[in-house]
């Protein structure tokens, strides 16, 4: 007799249900098509994270045979198991777009705590550093507000 698999807490579960019900909503409720339906459920049959008496997903606790219609819903293991249908506009594209957006965040911070000030871009040096982006001001010039990256 299989081993009954270890679901996420109700609250995690209510949770996750109730962001990706919220975003199917705020899309227009856009489901998959009858194809993509069937890949999804097959990719969720093979899954080892699938508790099969139940089709619930382990991972996220969701009934996958409902899950698996909303176009807006992913698999949550990764990499995911299903193709990819949707993309989630908050998600940042790549790396360097996260690595942006953290510095972007920190030099708001610093700019809130008085540790930077935009009139002089040499004090945004350390804090970017911090970032991962190795920066240097050049002098200025009159197209040039005289920061760089190298
Ligand atoms: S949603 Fe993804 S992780 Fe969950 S059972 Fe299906 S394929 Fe597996």
């Amino acid at each position: 007799m299989s081993k009954k698999k270890k679901m996420p807490s109700i609250f995690k579960m209510a949770t996750n249900f109730a962001k990706d019900l919220g975003k199917y909503i705020k899309e227009g409720a856009p489901n998959v098509t009858h194809a993509q339906y069937t890949r999804r459920l097959e990719a969720c049959t093979k899954c080892p994270n699938l508790e099969l008496m139940s089709m619930r997903c382990t991972l996220c606790g969701c009934l996958v045979e409902h899950k698996a219609k909303w176009k807006t819903t992913n698999c949550p293991d990764k990499p995911s198991r299903w193709e990819a249908l949707y993309k989630d506009a908050k998600t940042p594209e790549d790396d360097e777009a996260r690595k942006a957006i953290k510095a972007n965040k920190l030099l708001h911070d610093a700019l809130d705590k008085g540790l930077w000030d935009p009139k002089k871009p040499e004090t945004a040096v350390p804090l970017l550093k911090k970032m991962g982006y190795n920066t240097t001001i050049k002098e200025k010039t009159d197209d040039c507000d005289g920061c760089d990256k190298e």
